[in-house]
């Protein structure tokens, strides 16, 4: 059988560290690397093909975050991996503490819980035997350790333990984005995939107004925009202009034009968003406007808006829904199962 019962029990491996470990240093941690073994405080590690497991009573401490649990090393040259190997309950709640306030309501909690539980599970699954699952980046989702968790969050994992989200007999890919800016987007506007799931689809939302970006301005010099635009695309031609090809049923944009000085192409509305700066264009639900030799976005929403809107999720907690409800709300036809 695919899904044990026991599985929430089981472990999850998380990359929290990759980079130069010359000069690394963490706090209470002192590592040095030999070609045949780790000295971690003093202790030598051997390496077992090549990487060298620990286990700490301490929390090992990297950027800002405190990770509890085993840890796996990987030395190759002078650079190392860190990957923490911890129970995979635990592990939502170090999402939690990445991804949403410990004051917000607790059914938004518990729903964001259940988003992060399905979404490791289901790149867990894609991989088991791999070196890591995930990593503790925005790249799959903001893991900040487990040390010290605030008892909401171990509440809110505790009260959705194993609970997942399945469509037609698998984990739904559980997208999650800060605030829709009135309605959710249809992931295939997206990200330009041939087709959305019918769990991804544009749903009205109009519970995410009190968020203080909920509308959102940004202005580029031309300059500016060329710039970004040609290191993005890794190309010398200059921009002349850009306008709006299209939007999508949900007022998101879903190409821009860019002229060039003989011809002009396509970028997709996400690549566009991608090469301007993410957290300034905030979300594709944008108009553009030429003001004094400078180009002004206007927009509302702060994030893909592919499916649970944070910010709504909080306003029907607030209103007394609870997270299966506010769940099936942004995602449509799905299911829940206990691992
Ligand atoms: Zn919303």
């Amino acid at each position: 059988m695919l899904y044990s019962s026991t599985f929430a029990r089981k472990g999850v491996k998380v990359l929290v560290y990759k980079g130069k470990w010359s000069g690394f240093r963490m706090r209470y941690h002192n590592f040095r690397v030999t070609p045949a073994a780790v000295y971690h405080n003093g202790k030598k590690y051997t390496f077992k093909r090549h990487s060298v497991f620990f286990k700490t009573s301490r929390a090992l401490r990297i950027h800002n975050s405190s990770y509890t649990g085993s840890f796996i090393c990987y030395i190759k040259g002078s650079y190392i991996k860190i990957i923490n190997y911890i129970n995979f309950e635990h592990y939502v709640g170090g999402v939690l503490r990445g991804e949403i306030a410990s004051s917000w309501p607790m059914e938004a909690i518990k729903a964001q819980a259940v988003c992060a539980r399905t979404y490791a599970y289901s790149l867990y699954l894609k991989a088991p035997s791999a070196r890591y699952h995930l990593v503790s980046s925005e790249k799959h989702q903001v893991f900040k350790g487990t040390y010290k968790l605030n008892s909401r969050y171990k509440n809110a994992v505790y009260a959705t333990r194993g609970i997942i989200m399945m469509y037609d007999r698998k984990p739904i890919k559980a997208f999650f984005h800060a605030c829709c800016g009135g309605n959710t987007a249809n992931s295939r506007n997206v990200w330009e995939s041939t087709a959305s799931p019918p769990y991804l689809k544009m749903v009205r939302c109009p519970y995410c107004k009190n968020y203080k970006k909920f509308r959102w301005q940004e202005s580029y010099s031309f300059k500016e925009i060329n710039h970004r635009l040609r290191k993005f695309l890794k190309n010398r031609r200059h921009i002349k202009g850009l306008k709006i090809g299209a939007y999508t049923g949900g007022r998101r944009v879903k190409f821009m034009w860019i002229y060039t000085e003989r011809s002009k192409f396509r970028l997709s509305g996400n690549k566009f968003r991608l090469a301007m700066g993410a957290h300034r264009i905030a979300s594709l639900k944008f108009r553009m406007k030429f003001v004094k030799g400078r180009v002004k976005f206007y927009g509302k929403g702060f994030g893909h808006g592919v499916g649970l809107c944070q910010w709504g999720a909080k306003t029907l907690a607030d209103k007394g829904f609870d997270y299966r409800f506010i769940l099936k709300y942004y995602f449509k036809n799905i299911n829940f199962i206990k691992l």
